[in-house]
């Protein structure tokens, strides 16, 4: 049930890798706050704009029933919400890319173990909290796999059976290595982002949600940024996106003469180690260059 709000409201983690770094974001676009004696809601003390405290998890939900306009939430759970929404229901969108919390979503296989490339999981069970992401890199890849999904603890599942491989999100790759397992390719790289409910606004909320993104944006500065050029077979260049940590869809441009090649140029945020070009390369990408951003004006 929507109840008609005056307030725009913004759903952020209560606890958790995101909680902290999602308020102080938040604080830098120049909002203060005032908590609830429950702890769950933060009043905006110097402009109408609200902040919800809640499980990363329930983030997309909130979005989609309109308790709240806006929230900060891993990509990861934003596009697996997407993939294993019901059909012809509207999902949340990705409104901007936030520059924190970056991770990737890893296929990992036991150390020492017989599985060396991704095609060798035919035929086998990966464990995963993340069903949906899992079943599409899955099935553009040609690879048959049966999906065990669990909603935690997926990296004890090859040491008590349950797979033989698993699908998790990885930053330092420490849990890993602490099960005697490694990665075996990303099949997402993610960070937080700002989200935004699927529901029309009306104008006065709209024109606070576009402040509150300019703001945001003006905060993050270009400290961070990144120009990554590439080229690239034209077939390839929906999954090349889907790994780059971009801050806007990126510029794809014409070769002369390659008809089936494209050159890309995407403004990312965030790192963009080997383990991210090597990921690219996998996928037709040559020529890879990475460029510091000196000056930026949107
Ligand atoms: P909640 O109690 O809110 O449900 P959670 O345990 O599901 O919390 P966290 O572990 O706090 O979630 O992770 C929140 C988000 O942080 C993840 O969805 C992901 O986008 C990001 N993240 C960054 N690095 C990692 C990592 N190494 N492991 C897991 N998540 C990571
Ligand atoms: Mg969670």
């Amino acid at each position: 049930m929507t109840i008609a709000r005056d307030r725009l409201r913004v759903a952020v983690q209560k606890s958790g890798r995101l909680a902290e770094t999602s308020l102080s974001l938040l604080r830098r676009a120049g909002l203060s706050f005032r908590a609830s004696r429950d702890r769950l809601f933060l009043y905006g003390e110097n402009l109408p704009i609200d902040v919800l405290l809640v499980r990363d998890d329930d983030i997309p939900g909130l979005l989609m029933e309109g308790s709240c306009e806006l929230g900060i939430v891993g990509r990861n759970v934003l596009a697996e919400q997407r993939l294993t929404a019901l059909p012809g229901t509207d999902a949340p969108a990705e409104r901007l890319a936030l520059g924190f919390g970056g991770c990737r979503l890893s296929l990992a296989v036991t150390d020492g173990g017989p599985i060396t490339v991704p095609a060798q999981l035919d035929g086998l069970r990966i464990a995963t909290s993340y069903p949906g992401l899992l079943a599409d890199w899955l099935a553009v890849n040609g690879i048959r796999a049966e999906i065990v999904v669990l909603s935690g603890s997926v990296e004890i599942a090859p040491r008590l059976g349950k797979a033989d491989a698993i699908c998790d999100l990885v930053s330092s790759g420490a849990t890993l290595a602490a099960n005697q397992l490694h990665e075996l390719v990303a099949i997402l790289h993610s960070e937080a982002v700002l989200a935004a409910s699927p529901h029309p606004l009306g104008s006065a909320k709209a024109e606070q949600v576009e402040r509150l993104c300019a703001r945001i944006e003006g905060a993050q500065s270009s400290d961070g940024a990144r120009l990554l050029m590439l080229q690239a077979p034209r077939a390839a260049l929906a999954a090349i996106t889907r790994l780059l940590p971009v801050r806007e869809s990126p510029s794809v441009l014409s070769l002369d003469g390659l008809p089936d090649d494209i050159a890309v140029q995407a403004l990312c945020s965030g790192a963009l180690d080997w383990q991210h070009l090597e990921d690219l390369k996998r996928l037709g990408a040559r020529g890879l260059m990475v460029l510091n951003v000196e000056r930026m004006l949107a």
